[in-house]
């Protein structure tokens, strides 16, 4: 059973997918941290008596320790929703330097970030004998994405392969992992897709001909979030309209 006293950790809220994932943990009772990075949180739930924002910048990896560390120690989440994420576009035939500044910078908040929160999560919920990480992948981790953005499904694969690996270890200890594999979601993100692949490109391989709004992966997130069918640990579950079926 969901202990709702402790809170949920979700990164990422300030819009798009996060702030769905927030608002709806809130509606279901929960109490949540949210972080952000450079926007405020201005959805409704921003003023919520149960919603604690936090900001830090995850690119910078000393920001990450110094904020979250200490925070996840003392407020112990009962559940880590590992959702903030960039998507930057580089050529590989652009030079060495701006390819690789891309890739670590990608590898660093959409990985390495990810990755540190959760391995602070593990002695924790091995102690409380229960936890729950979902980790916001993408249909780029199974698909593959185009070239330029490369660096941005490999940090997805990673994402879902950490996952698994904390599982086999750390299932018999009553933890769960998830990963939630989005299509194209209606948020900033697939605008700047859009702008650099046209429209057609986001929409036209999916078969239920319409870009989900991120709604969906929120109700998804706080289905998982409540520990409610443990048996689908491990699982991916891959929300994209069809448009890449496994
Ligand atoms: P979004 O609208 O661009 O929002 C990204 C979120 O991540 C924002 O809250 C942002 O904070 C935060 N963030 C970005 N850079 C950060 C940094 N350096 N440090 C800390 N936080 C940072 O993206 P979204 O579409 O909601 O995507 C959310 C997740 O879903 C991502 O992991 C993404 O890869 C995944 N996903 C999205 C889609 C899609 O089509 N939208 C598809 C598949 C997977 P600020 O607002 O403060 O910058």
């Amino acid at each position: 059973m969901a202990d709702k006293e402790t809170p949920v950790l979700v990164t990422g809220v300030s819009r798009g997918i996060g702030s769905a994932i927030a608002e709806k943990l809130l509606a279901d009772g929960w109490r949540v941290i949210g972080t952000y990075n450079r926007n405020q949180p201005e959805s409704d739930f921003a003023g919520h008596s149960r919603f604690e924002p936090v900001q830090a910048d995850f690119s910078d990896p000393v920001q990450v320790e110094q904020k979250l560390k200490p925070l996840i120690q003392s407020q112990m989440p009962e559940v880590l929703v590992n959702n903030a994420g960039i998507s930057e576009n580089c050529d590989v035939e652009d030079s060495d330097e701006a390819w690789l500044e891309l890739w670590d910078r990608t590898q660093q908040i959409n990985l390495r970030a990810a990755a540190l929160l959760a391995k602070w999560h593990i002695p924790i919920w091995k102690d409380r004998k229960k936890g729950r990480l979902i980790n916001i992948a993408s249909r780029a981790a199974y698909r593959g994405d185009t070239a330029d953005f490369a660096a941005y499904a490999a940090s997805k694969a990673g994402m879902v392969a950490f996952g698994k690996s904390l599982l086999r270890n750390y299932g018999k200890y009553g933890i769960e992992v998830y990963a939630i594999a989005p299509g194209f979601i209606k948020t900033d993100m697939a605008k700047d897709a859009a702008e650099i692949h046209g429209e057609e490109y986001i929409t036209s391989d999916i078969p239920m001909g319409y870009l989900p709004e991120p709604d969906q992966v929120g109700e998804t997130a706080a289905f998982l979030a409540e520990g409610k069918a443990p048996q689908l640990s491990g699982s991916t579950i891959h929300l994209n309209g069809g448009s890449y079926m496994i």
